[in-house]
Parts: C-alpha cells; structure tokens; sequence
C-alpha cells in the first residue's frame, strides 16, 4: 500500500473524523444500489468507506497524486469503483457519465475552491440529479441566502437560478484532523430543469458578468454597484434597472432573482442592438 504522507494545506487537506458527521453526509444523498455517485476529493477515504456498498457505482475524483495512487492501488480489483487523477475545478464529469446516465455528487470540498468545484459541476447539471456537499460555512450562508439576507450576492443568484439549494447542517471545526480555523457547512443542490432559454442564460458569462456587476458594490445602491461593476454610465445603468422593475436607490441584496433574469435580459437584447458589445 501506498504510504501517505502528511496532509497537504495548498489541497485544503482537513479529514473528517467524525463517524456521526459522516454518516449525516451520506444518508443525505439517499442512495440505492441503482445509484452512481461521484466523489470529490475523497482524502484518506473517510466518506468513501460509507459509499463503497451504498450505490452501485463509485467515481473518485482526486487532484492530490498520491492520495489518487492510494485509491486506484486500493480499487484496483473492484470494477464498482473508478478512480479519476484530475483537478474538478475543471473535470467534465460526463466523461463518466454515459448513455444518459445520471450521478449524485458527494464531497467535503477544499475551502479555496468549493465555489470554483460546484459551479464547473454545474456546467454540466443536466447529468446530476443531487449533490451534497460540504464548504467553509460562510460559503455555505452565500449559497443558500434569500432576497434581503445580508449574505444575499451573486453566487445566490447564480446558483439559485439553477438549483434548489438547502442548509442541511453545520459541522465544527473539532471534527477534523487537522482541525481548521474555521466552521463548515453541508448544503444540499438539487438542479431544476431548465428550459432551453434558461439553460443558455445561465451557461451565458455575460449572465454570471451582470450578476458580479450588480454586486459589485453591495453596500452601495444597484446604480453605482452596477455602474461600477460593468464600467458603464450611469445614465445607462439608471434606464436598465428602471426598465428591469429594480428601484436604482435600492441595496443589491434587496433585488430578487426574477429581477436580476429581467435586468439581464434587457442588457442583452440593448446590446445586440448595438452589434453586441461586449460587456
Ligand atoms: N473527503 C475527505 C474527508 O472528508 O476526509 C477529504 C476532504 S479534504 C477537505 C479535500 C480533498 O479534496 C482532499 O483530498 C484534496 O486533496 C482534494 N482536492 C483539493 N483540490 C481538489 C481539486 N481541485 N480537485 C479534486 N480534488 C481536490
């Protein structure tokens, strides 16, 4: 067996070690022998042992090349479980997926890049049917947050455009070798289905730009932030947000999704009157 070396701080290396939390993860994701599940940075294996068993088919998806050798020395003779050397950050995971099939995803995700791991997933939400994951829990209160939450941003918007998202629960920091400095929390994304002029808005970068724009400047009004977020004049901003039904002199966390949809497409359509400027 291969030996492992001490966790690695750049890879967000914190294993759980907690049977209770662990356990509280994978009864979450609801599996059946029918299921296939991907996990994502799956470590030294603590939720990994609680797959093996509960589905029918198990992908480890792993960026650490040591801790990647260790699973496919481990695996090497169950054909139920693969082992991917990769970076999710960027991984298709249609590439596992085949002839329509569809996966839940699992993963106590690295700090740094849970945000970056969730959305690349998403690109491709069509095959996922559930994913429970765990991020540092201010992650976590961004993702789940509602119109007039302080925590109310962008990557609400985002993400809630897409998914049903749900806090499931919160998980200290003494439940983790090392420990780190901060809290997690365990969020539940189910992907809606999107209709083809949803699914091409919210696979648009100019979307994700005007969400990022508008709450450029949360504590400002949506007419600076937006301003300022776009490099735009203000003067344009103030007719889009009108238009949009969005009050100018209002915080951006008090702005809703179905607002934020409109305001989109208003600057889309604007610009492509204007031989689609880029943003
Ligand atoms: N699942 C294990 C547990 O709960 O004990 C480990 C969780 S640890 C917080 C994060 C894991 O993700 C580590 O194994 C780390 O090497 C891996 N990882 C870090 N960045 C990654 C990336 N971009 N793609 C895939 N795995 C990554």
């Amino acid at each position: 067996m291969t030996s492992l070396p001490p966790p690695r701080r750049s890879l967000g290396q914190v294993f759980l070690n907690s049977e209770r939390v662990i356990n509280r993860i994978v009864s979450s994701l609801d599996l059946s022998l029918e299921d296939t599940v991907i996990e994502i940075g799956p470590g030294r294996g603590a939720l990994t042992n609680n797959l093996i068993g509960a589905c029918g088919r198990l992908v480890l998806v792993e960026k650490d090349d040591v801790l990647a050798a260790f699973h496919k020395e481990r695996f090497t003779d169950d054909p139920s479980v693969e082992v991917i050397h990769s970076d999710a950050t960027v991984w298709n995971c249609c590439e596992v997926l085949k002839d329509g099939q569809k996966a839940k995803v699992v993963g106590n995700l690295p700090y740094n890049v849970g945000g970056q791991i969730l959305f690349n997933l998403m690109q491709h939400q069509g095959c996922l049917t559930k994913l429970v994951l765990m991020f540092q829990r201010e992650v976590a209160q961004r993702l789940v947050a509602q119109p007039g939450d302080r925590n109310f941003g962008a990557v609400s918007a985002l993400i809630q455009t897409r998914a049903d998202v749900r806090m499931l629960f919160e998980v200290s920091p003494t439940k983790f070798k090392p420990v780190p400095k901060v809290w997690s929390a365990v969020v539940e994304v189910v992907p809606k289905v999107l209709s083809p002029e949803m699914a091409a808005m919210v696979n648009d970068p100019d979307f994700s730009k005007i969400a990022h724009g508008l709450f450029a400047q949360p504590r400002k009004t949506c007419l600076n932030s937006l301003a300022d977020g776009l490099k735009t004049k203000k003067a344009q901003c103030q007719a889009w947000l009108i238009n949009a039904g969005i009050d100018p002199q209002t915080r951006p966390a008090n702005v809703d999704i179905p607002a934020i949809t409109a305001l989109y497409r208003l600057i889309k359509a604007d610009l492509g009157h204007r031989d689609g400027q880029p943003l």
